[in-house]
């Protein structure tokens, strides 16, 4: 590393994972973005070639990621090459002639690359003669259909544990929350790798999560107030915000261009070339745009559209701050994001099996968790990624704790509630009926299961209903109440639930916005067809739509 990276030392969990690469040993290696992990395998590539083991083979998604590399390795004298699809015939030929007369010792492969017979063939005749030195798999998450970034040419990765036995495998990747790492285990059989895990935490970019009124102004205010003259990207959902966000901005006199699946590859690339060079340019984007984009001193990531989950997050705003300097990652949410999200996953006419639409919904619901979560961001951040912490400090709920009110006791009530409900009558209950039992609601089904004569009919009516789907929320996020998906979404008591019922768990939620009363206050006149009460109308109309998007959305948390 000192010699031909010309660094003093190690960072983090290097050292262990370069020592246990050259010993031969597969791993699995989660590490955030910036970390290091590029050496993880180069220099274990360089050792191993020295001790007589021959070729390293780099399996990596993306040409421009690819070419980087490459570029950066021969500036310090490593001799590396890519095969991919940008090579002609000729080209791939003199890659495959230098690897195979033992001059190179890094080549970095598309995943597609693998599974074509020449390429085979290659490996195969490589192996026999034991020159097989190392299998580095880039981006591991995009093997799983749970990370965030799943590519079907990955799932092909799994011949090389069969067909080339006993050859290393480093499996890396900046993001896998525990579903997607126990996936990524499977799909690669790196059931015998050593897994290393360091620390997710980027103490320099400051987490802070607004509740969306008029996204669009509150952007601009942020970026006028914290970020003027600085270089940022804005993420947004579909094409078409990314263009008008761009636009706006323009016209607003922020630096802004466009990014998107959808323009030109030349417009693309013009675009993504001079976000890197030119200073103070914010790149307004789809998620199509950051994956390998080493930009050092992005000093803001907004979100305009909350993500899919938390690792979406985490990935995107981890493009803030890689020079370690201060950063901040903002987002702007509100009750359409879980709605239109919701909507996705629920979409009817998406091939989705119902195992991924499970699973997808529990990752938005940590999302949601996060974002209404009146303590610090980081920590519920690396939890998510099963890293402890103490509260950092510095995100908007450090800096600016909401106010909170103790639900300690409604947690309890809720709680025993489930509990002697499922003592009678032996089966579990709904969310609304639990809470019709807690508010003292005579319903016909309470009738109907004398649920009315139960000791906790009625001990909650001192809150509103949408109190108690807030402590049901986060007692499920908790994990002290469970729903039960083959039986109706049925609630019934979690492992958590005997820390909180004997009191030990203090809960606080944040204090939920005032109620808006729709228009009762207004007397009512006839439309008269003036601006005004056009004006009036259209208020109403959209308060109405407002209040239906929050009773899907509260249905279907409250399920
Ligand atoms: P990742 O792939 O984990 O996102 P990279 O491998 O691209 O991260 O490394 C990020 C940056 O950190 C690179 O500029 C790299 O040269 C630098 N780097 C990695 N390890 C060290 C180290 N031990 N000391 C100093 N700089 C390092
Ligand atoms: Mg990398
Ligand atoms: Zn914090």
């Amino acid at each position: 590393m000192q010699q031909t990276f010309g660094y003093p030392q190690f960072r983090g969990l290097q050292a262990d994972i370069v020592a246990n690469a050259i010993a031969g040993q597969d791993a699995l290696v989660l590490m955030p973005t910036g970390g290091g992990k590029s050496l993880c395998y180069q220099i274990p590539a360089i050792a191993r070639q020295r001790m007589g083991h021959g070729l390293s083979i780099v399996v990596s998604p993306l040409i421009a990621l690819m070419h980087d590399q490459v570029r950066a390795l021969h500036e310090v004298g490593v001799a590396a090459d890519y095969l991919n699809s940008a090579l002609t015939m000729e080209e791939s030929r003199a890659v495959e002639t230098r690897a195979w007369r033992g001059e190179t010792t890094l080549l970095y492969a598309a995943p597609e690359r693998i599974n074509t017979p020449r390429f085979l063939d290659f490996l195969d005749a490589l192996h026999q003669r034991g020159q097989l030195a190392l299998f580095a798999i880039d981006e591991a998450h995009c093997v799983s259909q749970w990370g965030h970034d799943f590519r079907p040419e990955y799932r092909q990765l799994t011949l090389l544990h069969e067909r080339y036995a006993g050859v290393p495998r480093l499996a890396l990747t900046a993001t896998a929350d525990a579903i997607t790492r126990a996936d990524i285990i499977e799909r690669l059989q790196l059931q015998e790798a050593r897994v290393f895990v360091s620390s997710f935490d980027r103490p320099n970019i400051r987490y802070q999560i607004v509740e969306k009124t008029d996204a669009r102004k509150q952007l601009l205010r942020f970026i006028e107030d914290e970020h003027d003259g600085d270089a940022g990207i804005v993420y947004c959902q579909s094409r078409k915000k990314v263009e008008e966000t761009a636009e706006w901005l323009c016209m607003q006199g922020v630096n802004a261009l466009p990014y998107h699946a959808g323009l030109s590859a030349e417009e693309r690339q013009r675009n993504q070339d001079r976000f890197l060079r030119e200073d103070g340019l914010v790149m307004t984007a789809t998620i199509a745009f950051g994956m390998g984009i080493d930009k050092p001193d992005v000093r803001f990531v907004a979100h305009l559209d909350m993500p899919k989950n938390i690792e979406g997050y985490y990935q995107e705003t981890g493009r803030a701050g890689r020079d370690g300097q201060p950063a901040d990652a903002w987002m702007a949410y509100g009750l359409a994001d879980v709605v239109n999200q919701r909507r996705m996953i629920d979409d009817p006419h998406s091939p989705a099996s119902a195992e991924y639409r499970q699973v997808m919904r529990s990752k938005l619901d940590a999302l949601l968790t996060m974002a209404e979560a009146p303590d610090c961001r980081r920590q519920r951040l690396l939890a998510y990624f099963g890293e402890q912490s103490a509260p950092c400090g510095n995100c908007d709920n450090c800096l600016n704790p909401p106010q909170t009110w103790d639900a300690t006791e409604a947690a309890r009530k809720l709680l025993s509630c489930v509990w002697r409900v499922q003592q009678k009558s032996g089966i579990g209950f709904g969310a609304a009926h639990i809470i019709d039992i807690l508010r003292g609601k005579a319903t016909d089904k309470v009738h109907q299961h004398e649920h009315a004569r139960l000791s906790t009919f009625g001990i909650g009516a001192d809150l509103s209903e949408q109190q108690w789907r807030s402590v049901l929320r986060q007692l499920l996020a908790l994990d002290a109440v469970q729903t039960d998906a083959e039986a109706f979404n049925t609630l019934r008591l979690g492992p958590a639930a005997r820390d909180i019922l004997a009191g030990q768990r203090p809960i606080h939620l944040r204090q939920a916005a005032p109620r808006q009363e729709r228009g009762s206050r207004r007397p009512t006149r006839p439309a008269s067809g003036r601006p005004a009460d056009q004006a009036a109308q259209a208020l109403d109309a959209a308060a109405s739509a407002r209040l239906a998007d929050l009773k899907a959305w509260r249905a279907e948390v409250a399920r």
